[in-house]
């Protein structure tokens, strides 16, 4: 079995790592079993790797996936060569497809923030999608919360650019069936060699059935009592080292 393993709420909670987290990751690595780390976070994954050796659990930027490095993957199996993408630099600097604002072959949906998104690069957009441009996102979250403060999130601009064309924008994030399907082609695998592990049903459990992959629902993070109805065929655990156990 191989597996793909969320990161907050099931590696970690905050900065620690979550109960036998580390463990687990060093079973697994004498085991020689393998696994992904995935997140639905677009910070780089040399961040997220130094996030998780704070905590002594030590993997390879191979072996992390964010929505970024899907998207890389996206663009590659579908032979894109030229994009225009929305995000800020650090996010940018995640991308391996070339850069163009002029003839882009597909638009990539980072992240959108107040420095780099007016209306002037939405009616470009705008004037892609309706050239038949494809475009992909990497979230549909309608907002996130600043300081308590409601604060417009990438979401809310995909749903308008829908709203206005006739396109469906694809989401690579979770729970996108795209998403855990990179994650699956990234450990050379068929989809039913691969268990996803993950504290929320909604984006962890179900994405994974979506994939074609088993789930096991643990109990920590986003989880509260009660959410294994959702996920009448997964296994529910206490915590990591019970994925473990026949
Ligand atoms: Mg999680």
């Amino acid at each position: 079995m191989k597996y793909i393993i969320d990161l907050d709420g099931t590696l970690l909670n905050s900065d620690l790592a979550n109960l036998d987290a580390v463990e687990f990751v060093k079973t697994l690595q004498e085991s020689s079993m393998e696994f992904l780390i995935m997140t639905n976070s677009i910070k780089s994954p040399s961040l997220i790797k130094n996030r998780l050796k704070q905590v002594d659990i030590h993997v390879g930027l191979e072996q992390i996936i964010n929505p970024i490095v899907a998207m890389n993957l996206y663009t590659e199996k579908n032979n894109y060569k030229k994009a225009y993408a929305i995000g800020s630099q650090t996010e940018l600097d995640q991308l391996s497809i070339e850069l163009d604002h002029e003839h882009p072959e597909i638009i990539l949906l980072l992240d959108f923030e107040k420095n780099n998104i007016g209306y002037s690069e939405l009616q470009k957009i705008f004037d892609w999608i309706d050239q038949g441009v494809p475009v992909v996102t990497a979230s549909r979250s309608h907002y996130y919360l600043k300081s308590g403060k409601k604060t417009l999130d990438t979401g809310a601009f995909v749903t308008l650019l829908e709203s206005v064309s006739d396109v469906t924008i694809e989401v690579i994030g979770k729970p996108s069936k795209e998403y855990f399907m990179a994650g699956v082609r990234k450990l050379n695998a068929q989809p039913e060699e691969v268990t996803v592990i993950g504290d929320d049903w909604r984006t962890d459990v179900l994405g994974a059935s979506k994939a074609g992959c088993e789930s096991i629902l643990i109990q920590s993070g986003k989880y509260q009592a009660g959410d294994e109805v959702h996920c009448k065929d997964s296994k529910c655990v206490k915590q990591l080292m019970h994925v473990l156990k026949p």
